[in-house]
């Protein structure tokens, strides 16, 4: 073999295993695989397929240093950034997108979903620099593009012709940001029925606000079902569930699981952007992910955006993102903790309809050890990952910290 990963740790638990690789996919799992080959040794330290990011901005990630800081409670990031997208090279997206990718890397990611904003001010260079980016970093990640309109749609002329451009090159999913068009039902008939004629699964913005009186969300059940799109639609954000009693929240999200919507919490941005009409006592704004799954609803948790102006902070760490989750909805049962780990990896695969991830011989060998024995440990004390490969080549190493006592 060309790798045995030896006392790997799985995420249902029980006694560690054996993780045989040859040809860049698994071939075996059982305990005390019996073959030659370059070995690393697990401890009994938890691994995975790889953590999986279903929602992140690469083309505008770092450029907070761009935007003049904003005083007051209200901030307006698609305002702020949009003067600045003119000046956005195919050579400065690369290379802004490179490092926050490799961010993503180092903190054990391996599969991405990156939404790719395409209007007439950006027009197609932000998609030409993702895509090369792909092709660049194949070798340690499968990156998805999303397309999507951030400025709306039936507002911007010359938006829905770049976007079919970038569907005919070949992206394989559209996204939509509705709620910064001037008519969102419009824009969400739009792309639902550029979906069906270029056969792309959806991934949209929706419902962020200070309240829950209209939501797009019963627009895009409505246009799911009229298009037999379930199992193939995300929604990413779903602030407002977070303003709904218990009660309409569990209904909603049983209308969302029956329908086969998916959703991606992103909870960095909502923490950040939710709340802004409020001077004290400030709502916090991110739906409860593991309320969700409790009803049936697929579930992913991402970094959304990377030091820009909807989110000026950001490592890149999931496992971060994960915690932050925890903590904000108060999560401290152990079976809910190791749920938000799913949610960075099954869960997500299951969201973005990857047929090929997963710990299980025939598999592509992507792993990551993590510096923890349980997924559970891992969201509370946010603990890294040790070691990744991606198709059975090392990717990434990472040593713990060490502390130098005096002798
Ligand atoms: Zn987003």
């Amino acid at each position: 073999m060309d790798l045995i990963v030896r006392n790997a740790r799985l995420p249902r638990g029980g006694e560690p295993v054996d993780i045989g690789v040859a040809g860049g996919r698994i071939v075996a799992i059982e305990a005390g695989v019996a073959a030659e080959g370059e070995t690393y040794d697990a401890a009994g330290h938890l691994v995975c397929a790889g953590l999986i990011e279903t929602h992140i901005h690469l083309d505008k990630s770092r450029i907070i240093d761009r935007c003049p800081p904003v005083e007051g409670r209200r901030v307006n990031p698609v305002m702020l950034t949009a003067p600045l997208k003119k000046d956005f090279t195919v050579e400065d997206v690369h290379a802004r997108a490179e490092r926050t990718l490799c961010e993503c890397l180092v903190n054990g990611t391996s599969r991405i979903r990156t939404q790719v904003e395409i209007d007439p001010g950006i027009g197609l260079r932000g998609f030409e620099a993702v895509r090369s980016l792909a092709q660049d970093y194949r070798w340690a990640v499968d990156l998805e593009i999303c397309v999507f309109p951030q400025e709306g749609l039936t507002n911007y002329p010359g938006t829905e012709p770049l976007l079919v451009e970038a569907l005919r090159a070949g992206a394989p999913v559209l996204g939509g940001a509705p709620r910064y068009d001037t008519d969102p039902s419009r824009q969400l008939d739009r792309i639902f029925a550029l979906a069906r004629e270029y056969d792309v699964d959806l991934d949209l913005h929706l419902d962020v606000g200070d309240t829950a009186e209209h939501m797009d969300i019963h627009h895009v059940l409505a246009l799911t079902e009229r298009y037999r799109r379930g199992g193939r639609v995300v929604v990413g954000h779903m602030a407002k569930l977070s303003l709904l009693p218990p009660a309409e929240m569990a209904a909603m999200a049983r209308r969302l699981a029956d329908a086969g919507i998916a959703v991606t919490v992103l909870p960095a941005t909502d923490l950040y952007l939710m709340g802004r009409d409020q001077d004290h006592a400030v709502r916090r704004g991110v739906a409860d992910a593991n309320l969700l799954a409790e009803h049936g609803v697929t579930c992913s948790l991402s970094s959304n955006n990377i030091l820009n102006p909807a989110t000026p902070y950001g490592d890149c760490s999931l496992i971060r993102i994960a915690n932050l989750h925890a903590n904000l909805l108060q999560v401290s049962i152990p079976a809910r903790l190791r749920e938000l780990f799913l949610m960075l990896t099954e869960h997500s695969a299951r969201l973005l309809n990857l047929a090929d991830y997963g710990l299980k011989p025939g598999n592509p060998a992507d792993i990551a050890v993590f510096d923890a024995a349980t997924p559970e440990q891992v969201v509370t004390e946010i603990r890294p990952p040790l070691a990744v490969w991606k198709r059975g080549r090392r990717t990434v190493t990472r040593r713990p910290p060490e502390l130098h006592r005096p002798s």
